[in-house]
């Protein structure tokens, strides 16, 4: 199937070459490992160097700094892939983003300092948001920097956070004023090897997505240099998250199109073998309007995830549409992922089949990267203009 519909404007040769090479090496080095990844609750790190050895992590990064000097459809390519093999685990989206985060905000210094390592695969990043006492109302975060000297001083805790136990590069978001509400928000880059009073609390065991390490983080009195906040000044970090959601939101998109496709693909293979009353389960009418549902679905999803994937590409991907994209097609998956189930039998309980797997998988899509509440009320945003 694969993420392009054959219209799609912002495809051109190389991204087809690229897919080509992505998929060979999600079928050679990532598929065999899903089974292992889940039981271990994460990646093995070795993945995320020959992911880097292979090209994968710098597709969208400019020359400069070790990438391929490409727009973020090469990074659409890796996360739709990564789906279309039926993995959940690896958690390149946040690598990307982290990345997207560096080449829109970084200076000069922190991009020479940090995307080199992100794209060779030596370093893994993440993204910590998320408190215990706050998910959606980001404004109301406890998490401060205060300025000590030449350096800050971080203080806090935060949880849900992907990658956590992994990364060595975190985008903490806190508070450096804590009395300007969304003003008083910044970034700061944490270099976690040697970052005295940083810990890791648990891998949280997690309904699915087991693969991927999902981590407590803890941080008392650590300090780090004035020169990781990114940017150049304080009280921006509202901003700059609100203007790189899409991109996330929009990987959520691509997950779900993916997973789709292996859903669809893995069931048509069991109903054309299994028999039920001397006949094939394709066969009876309700498994192929079911089926039909289904690809209808994601026909409608692909062309909706390639115009976005268009306009992230030209910088025009807004707010509302990227909502869209990631509550409607987390809906859709789950919906999709629970139509495919069913026609498996018991057999779609049994954790032997993936589809037990992509089930459980895809109910956190309607939850992370904003909830699909908080989608609407971004989308409702637009139209009460
Ligand atoms: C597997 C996993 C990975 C994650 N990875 C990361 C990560 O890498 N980094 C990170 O920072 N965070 C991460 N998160 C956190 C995630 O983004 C939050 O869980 C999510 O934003 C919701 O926040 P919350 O859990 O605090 O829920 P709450 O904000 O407490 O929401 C509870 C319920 O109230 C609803 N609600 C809240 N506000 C409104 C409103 N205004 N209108 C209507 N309904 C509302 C919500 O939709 C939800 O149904 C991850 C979470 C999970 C489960």
């Amino acid at each position: 199937m694969g993420l392009f519909t054959p219209t799609a404007s912002w495809v051109q040769d190389e991204h087809h070459m690229f897919a080509d090479a992505v998929g060979r090496v999600f079928a050679d080095e990532l598929a065999p490992n899903i089974e292992k990844w889940n039981e271990q609750g994460r990646v093995d790190r070795a993945f995320w160097k020959l992911a880097g050895d292979q090209g994968l992590l710098g597709g969208a990064v400019p020359e400069a700094y070790g990438g391929a000097g490409g727009g973020k459809g090469f990074d659409a390519i890796v996360i739709y892939e990564q789906g279309a093999v039926g993995d959940s685990g690896w958690g390149f989206s946040i690598q990307s983003i982290v990345l997207h985060y560096l080449l829109a905000y970084g200076t000069e210094e922190q991009k020479e300092r940090w995307i080199p390592g992100l794209v060779s695969g030596e370093r893994v990043a993440a993204i910590a948001m998320t408190e215990p006492g706050t998910g959606s109302d980001l404004q109301s975060i406890k998490t401060t920097a205060e300025k000590d000297g030449n350096q800050y001083r971080i203080n806090g805790s935060k949880t849900f956070i992907t990658n956590g136990q992994t990364a060595d590069l975190i985008v903490v978001v806190a508070k450096t004023d804590k009395d300007a509400g969304a003003k008083g928000v910044s970034l700061i880059l944490l270099e976690t090897e040697g970052a005295d009073g940083f810990r890791r609390g648990r891998n949280l065991k997690k309904l699915g997505m087991k693969a991927n390490d999902t981590s407590e983080l803890f941080f008392e009195d650590v300090k780090v240099p004035q020169t990781n906040l990114l940017g150049a000044e304080e009280g921006q970090g509202f901003y700059q998250l609100m203007k790189q959601l899409p991109w996330e939101r929009l990987a959520i998109a691509l997950t779900a199109l993916g997973s789709i496709d292996f859903a669809l693909k893995e069931t048509v293979a069991y109903v054309q073998e299994r028999k039920a009353f001397g006949q094939r389960v394709m066969d009876f009418q309700n498994t192929r309007f079911k089926l039909a549902e289904i690809k209808t679905k994601a026909e409608i999803l692909r062309s909706f995830v390639n115009d976005c994937v268009a306009r992230a590409e030209a910088g025009t991907l807004d707010a509302a549409t990227a909502s869209m994209a990631k509550y409607w097609s987390s809906e859709t998956q789950n919906e999709v992922m629970h139509e495919c189930l069913q026609l498996f039998g018991g057999y779609g309980f049994m954790m032997e089949y993936p589809i037990a797997r992509l089930y459980a998988d895809a109910r956190v899509q309607m939850i992370y990267g904003g909830t699909n509440e908080i989608m609407k009320e971004l989308i409702a945003r637009s139209i009460d203009v």
